[in-house]
C-alpha cells in the first residue's frame, strides 16, 4: 500500500473508500492464513472468511480501477474482469469443497483459466500502452527466461500429463492449460523487468503480484509432481490472497500516480546481474538433467539437452545483438567525439589530427598544401542586432556553404568561436589560393569574411604553419576585412589582395 493522506478533509471520498477497502483486503490475508491452520479445510468459518478477504480484493480493485483516467483504463478492466471470474470460481470452489466433492477438473477450472486469461490480456494492453514498440532484445531475453520454465514445464508437467491414458480429455486439456499460462505471466513478469526501463509503481505492484501466484502455482507443481497428493498447504492460500490484493495495489497506483510511461533508465549494455539471469536461465534444463541423471532418472534427455541447444542459441543472439548496439554506439560517440554540434563540421580536436594527416598526404604525393584561417567579420555586431539564435544560424549557414565550397581537395573544421581552418590540397598555389578565396563570396545574409592563407613548406610544424595564417588573418582584419591575405612567404605570388587571387 502507498502512504496514508495527510489529511483527512483534503482527500475526497471515493479515495478513502479505496484507501480502506485495501487495508481492509491486505489485513484479511494474514487473518484468514492464521485462521486456515487452526480450523483447517472444509469449515463454513474459514471457507467464508477466505471469500470475505477476495471479495474486499475485487471491490478494492474495481472501486481503484473507476479512478484510474479513462484513457488508461481499458487494461484495468480486463483485470477487473480477472477478479470477478476469481471470485465466482473461489466461490465455486469453495462450495465443492465444503461438500467434499472432489474434481478434477472441477467446474471452477474454467473459470479460473478464463481469469488467467484476462489477466494475460491486461498485462499485455499495459505493456502496449507503455511501450509501442518493444525492443527485439528485451524481447528475446524474456524468451530466454520464459523458454526455460516452458522447457520445464514441457517435460515434467505437460508430456506425462497428455500421454497418461488413465486421465480424462478434460482433465489432461485442463492440465496442460495451467503450466502454459504460467509460462505466459513467466514470459510477462520477464518482459516487464527486463529492459532498460524504471517502470511505473502500478506496473511494479503488477509483477509482484505475479510473481506471487506463479510462484504459488510452482510449488503446487513440485508438490504434486514429488509427492502423490493433489491437495496444498494451507499457507497457499495466503499466497493467493496476496495476489488479489496486490493487484488492487497496482489499480490504486496507477490511478493516482498519474505516470503513464516508464522512465528511460541509461543501462550500460549487459550488466552482471541481466548476464546472470540469462545465464542461469540458459543452464537451467542443463542442471535439472545433470541432477536428474545422478539420481539414476536419465529419462527426457533429449528433450532437456534440445531445449538447452535452442535457449543457446537465444542468450548467443542476444549477447550479440548486445554487442552490435554498442558497436553503435561507439561509432556515435566517436562521430560526436570528432563533430563540432552547431555547424555538423569537424571540430578543433578532430582538426589537430586531420592537419597531421594532410600534411603527411602532402609529403607523400608532393601536392601543395594551403592552411587557411575564415573569420566572420563583424560577427559580434551581427549578433547584437539580430540576436543568439540568427548568429547560430549565418554560422550553421557558413559552415554548410563552405564545406562545399572547399571541393573535394580540402577540409573544414570550426576553429572556435566564429573562426574555421581550412586545409586544402592543391596542385598550384594559384589554383588553390582561387577556391580559398571564392569562399568569401559565400559568406550567407550578406555578411563577410576575412582569410588568412599560409602555404606548408613541407618541413615546418603544424603550429607554425598556424601561427603564419593567424597572422595573415590578422593582417586582413587590419587592412580592411573581407579580404584574403596570405602569410608573408607567399606574398611574391600574390597580386593586390583587395582584387581577390587569380
Ligand atoms: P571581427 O570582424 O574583428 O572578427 O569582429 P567580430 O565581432 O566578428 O569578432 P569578435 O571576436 O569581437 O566577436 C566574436 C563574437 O562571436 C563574440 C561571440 O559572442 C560570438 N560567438 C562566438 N561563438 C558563437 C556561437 O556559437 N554562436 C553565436 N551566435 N555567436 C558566437
Ligand atoms: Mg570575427
Ligand atoms: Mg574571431
Amino acid at each position: 500500500m502507498t502512504g496514508q493522506p495527510a489529511r483527512r478533509d483534503d482527500v475526497p471520498g471515493h479515495q478513502r473508500l479505496v484507501f480502506w477497502l485495501g487495508t481492509l483486503a491486505l489485513v484479511s490475508c494474514p487473518v484468514v492464513a492464521f485462521l486456515i491452520p487452526a480450523l483447517w479445510r472444509g469449515n463454513v468459518v474459514v471457507t467464508v472468511a477466505y471469500l470475505v478477504s477476495v471479495v474486499l480484493s475485487a471491490a478494492f480493485l474495481t472501486v481503484a480501477v473507476a479512478q484510474v483516467p479513462a484513457a488508461r483504463r481499458r487494461p484495468w478492466l480486463a483485470l477487473v474482469l480477472m477478479m470477478g471470474l476469481s471470485v465466482v470460481g473461489e466461490t465455486w470452489f469453495a462450495v465443492l469443497d465444503l461438500r467434499s466433492v472432489q474434481a478434477w477438473p472441477s467446474p471452477a477450472d474454467p473459470v479460473y483459466l478464463g481469469a488467467y486469461a484476462a489477466l494475460a490480456y491486461g498485462v499485455l494492453a499495459l505493456d502496449r500502452q507503455r511501450n509501442h514498440r518493444p525492443a527485439f532484445g528485451a524481447l528475446l531475453e524474456a524468451g530466454i527466461v520464459a523458454g526455460s520454465v516452458a522447457l520445464l514445464a514441457l517435460v515434467y508437467l505437460i508430456f506425462p500429463l497428455v500421454t497418461d491414458g488413465s486421465q480424462s480429455p478434460a482433465a489432461r486439456l485442463v492440465g496442460t492449460l495451467y503450466p502454459l499460462v504460467d509460462v505466459l505471466l513467466v514470459f510477462l513478469v520477464a518482459r516487464m523487468l527486463i529492459g532498460p526501463r524504471q517502470q511505473p509503481a502500478a506496473i511494479r505492484w503488477l509483477v509482484l503480484a505475479m510473481i506471487v501466484t506463479v510462484t504459488a502455482d510452482t510449488v503446487q507443481n513440485i508438490i504434486v509432481l514429488t509427492t502423490d497428493t493433489s491437495g496444498f498447504p494451507h499457507w497457499m492460500d495466503l499466497l493467493w490472497l496476496l495476489f488479489y490484493a496486490l493487484l488492487g495495489c497496482a489499480a490504486r497506483s496507477a490511478s493516482i500516480s498519474g505516470e503513464t510511461s516508464a522512465e528511460l533508465v541509461v543501462q550500460n549494455g549487459l550488466t552482471i546481474t541481466r548476464l546472470v539471469v540469462l545465464g542461469l536461465a540458459a543452464v537451467l534444463p542443463s542442471v535439472v538433467q545433470v541432477v536428474l541423471a545422478a539420481n539414476g532418472h536419465p529419462q527426457d534427455g533429449a528433450y532437456l539437452g534440445a531445449g538447452s541447444l535452442v535457449l543457446l542459441v537465444m542468450v548467443v543472439a542476444r549477447i550479440w545483438d548486445l554487442l552490435q548496439q554498442v558497436r553503435r554506439q561507439s561509432t556515435e560517440l566517436a562521430r560526436m567525439a570528432r563533430t563540432d554540434p552547431l555547424t555538423g563540421v569537424a571540430n578543433r580536436r578532430s582538426w589537430d589530427f586531420e592537419l597531421a594527416r594532410a600534411m603527411a598526404t602532402a609529403s607523400a604525393t608532393g601536392s601543395v598544401l594551403l592552411v587557411a584561417l575564415l573569420d566572420l567579420d563583424f560577427f559580434k555586431k551581427y549578433n547584437d542586432a539580430h540576436g543568439h539564435q540568427a548568429g547560430d544560424d549565418l554560422l550553421k549557414e557558413a559552415a554548410r556553404a563552405w564545406s562545399l565550397g572547399v571541393g573535394p581537395g580540402g577540409r573544414i573544421a570550426r576553429w572556435g568561436g566564429e573562426e574555421f581552418a581550412v586545409t586544402l590540397h592543391c596542385t598550384e598555389v594559384a589554383t588553390g589560393l582561387g577556391v580559398l578565396d571564392s569562399l568569401r563570396g559565400l559568406v550567407p545574409f550578406g555578411q563577410t569574411c576575412s582569410i588568412g592563407v599560409a602555404r606548408w613548406d613541407g618541413l615546418e610544424e603544424a603550429e607554425a604553419l598556424l601561427r603564419a595564417a593567424d597572422e595573415a588573418l590578422y593582417e586582413a582584419k587590419r587592412s580592411g576585412r573581407d579580404r584574403l591575405v596570405l602569410a608573408s612567404d607567399l606574398d611574391s605570388e600574390v597580386p593586390d589582395p583587395k582584387q581577390g587571387v587569380a
